[in-house]
């Protein structure tokens, strides 16, 4: 008989449901269900006194408010959440672990750049703007562009204005606004962009040239700025003209049998439910660990999504330093929530609720799967590029559409995104896998997810079998064998930038 229930941990005294179960079911020798227990949802396995711990993953997930009997279906209503973890005492080093899982293949096929670092996943033309008010005139050229130009050079996969919000109307000396300013000048040298600079700016906003490229790069071969061009059709004119230019050298780059260590490969998770950290996000913490092995970056981020299980990551954090960055990254964002009168308990949504998950300490447990087991080497503030190899925390906010652009500026080439509940997520710069963690929502989304975990969470495949098969999938998409079908049907999301800063 299949299983109806997963436990995670010997000490757990919560499993979820791995289907519906009805009240009355048997579910085990001595377990019957008390009431009509929902999919991945939890049911007690003792009775819980009032007060009593809630203990998944072998952490306890919040404090029983009423008695709890065996075989109750315990929802998030009935859970008080813990004081979350002190970030000033915690351990760093205390678990490093070096045994990680041996990757299929140590190669990939990427466009090598010339400042070298990562290498690009794709070829793209990215316009980048200093403010929204030239994304009018910019998303008209990018159409004729696209129609005109684009067929001329069959090697670039695509052209991508980089519209968003920022730029003006904004307090640009905030302490906070480095954040977006970084995020957009990080983004602007991509790794897919092949070294390929092109700018629009209007000519009186506060974002200036100077605060997106660096000064060797602030020439009329990369710059164009809208207030010096005689009217529409000569700016559109100019866009044409420098985007031509571009097309012709991006043309010329050819794809190279490479190492894994130039491959920058970002996880995230949206849309989760109880199922995520059984099946999809440990899946992806295998081939995390693989890409690792195999000399690979792999970045994992979502601030509050790891708030309640950060000491598990200060025992992983190679040295004293990066654990003291971590500690930084979560303080910073505690008080960022403190200042907008929230906390952690903001997240999870209505949605991950329905999906099983009980409150932040559950859904963190399961997100922090995603990054594996490997040592982090580094820890980085929000958009900031790495300087190491390795596993690293990117700090970023937990929404789905502006931990993209965040993971994007910090170089990643390929994101990979596990979800419970379904998203039809996409990134324009970057492609996006999709693994999902039951079964039902591989059968209603069979031509959005690329990769099903259910398996795993039915007791039908090792962690070990869909993690290779994820690995393998990351390494052809990566290749551009492959496309994933956000970006075979180009599903990209709006370039939602993080701004913590002002706006005036
Ligand atoms: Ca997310």
């Amino acid at each position: 008989m299949a299983r109806l229930f997963v436990k995670i941990k010997d000490q757990d005294n919560v499993a979820i449901a791995v289907k519906d179960i009805k009240a009355g079911t048997v579910i085990s020798e001595d377990l019957t269900a008390l009431e009509d227990i929902p999919q991945a949802h939890k049911i007690a396995l003792c009775d819980i006194p009032r007060g009593g711990e809630i203990i998944r993953y072998g952490v306890v997930l919040g404090y029983a408010i009423d008695p709890i009997k065996k075989g109750q279906w315990i929802n998030e209503h009935m859970l008080e959440l813990p004081t979350p973890p002190d970030v000033d005492n915690m351990e760093f080093a205390t678990n490093i672990v070096t045994d990680l899982p041996e990757p299929p293949v140590r190669t990939w096929e990427g466009y090598r750049n010339p400042w070298g670092g990562p290498a690009g996943t794709r070829n793209i033309l990215g316009i980048s703007t200093t403010v929204q008010c030239v994304t009018g005139v910019l998303n008209v050229a990018v159409e004729r562009m696209k129609k005109e130009l684009l067929p001329k050079y069959p090697n670039v996969d695509d052209i991508v204005p980089i519209n968003h919000a920022y730029g003006c109307g904004v307090a640009i000396n905030a302490p906070e606004a480095k954040v977006p300013i970084r995020l957009l000048k990080n983004l602007s040298k991509h790794p897919n962009f092949g070294g390929q600079l092109m700018v629009v700016s209007l000519g009186c906003e506060k974002m200036t040239v100077d605060m997106l490229c660096d000064e060797a790069d602030i020439t009329p071969d990369n710059v164009i700025v809208l207030q010096e061009k005689h009217g529409f059709d000569e700016m559109i004119s100019a866009l044409m003209e420098m985007a031509d230019k571009k097309l012709k050298i991006l043309n010329e780059r050819r794809r190279e049998t490479l190492s894994l260590s130039e491959l920058v490969v970002g996880m995230q998770c949206g849309g989760s439910d109880a199922f995520s950290g059984v099946s999809a996000n440990p899946s992806a913490g295998y081939a995390a660990d693989m890409l690792v092995k195999g000399g690979a970056t792999v970045m994992f981020s979502e601030v509050t999504e790891v708030r309640d299980g950060v000491y598990l990551l200060a025992n992983r954090c190679v040295d004293e330093q990066v654990g003291k960055k971590l500690a930084a990254e979560m303080k910073w964002y505690d008080n960022y929530l403190k200042e907008g009168e929230v906390d952690r308990s903001a997240n999870p949504t209505p949605g991950n609720k329905k999906g099983g998950l009980a409150n932040i300490v559950e859904k963190a447990m399961g997100s922090i799967a995603k990054s594996g087991t490997s040592p982090i080497v580094e820890v980085l503030s929000p958009a900031e590029k790495p300087t190491k190899h390795g596993l690293i925390y990117a700090a970023t906010p937990a929404s789905d559409i502006v931990c993209g652009p965040c993971q994007l500026a910090s170089g990643i080439g390929l994101q990979v995104f596990m979800t419970g509940r379904g998203t039809p997520y996409g990134l324009a710069i970057a492609p996006v896998i999709k693994v999902c963690s039951r079964n039902e929502m591989k059968e209603l989304w069979p031509d959005l997810i690329d990769v099903n975990a259910g398996p795993v969470a039915t007791g039908d495949a090792t962690i070990a079998d869909i993690g290779t098969e994820l690995f393998n999938e990351i390494i052809d998409v990566a290749s551009g064998r492959k496309q994933s079908f956000a970006e075979k049907y180009k599903l990209h999301n709006d370039l939602c930038i993080f701004n913590p800063a002002p706006i005036t």
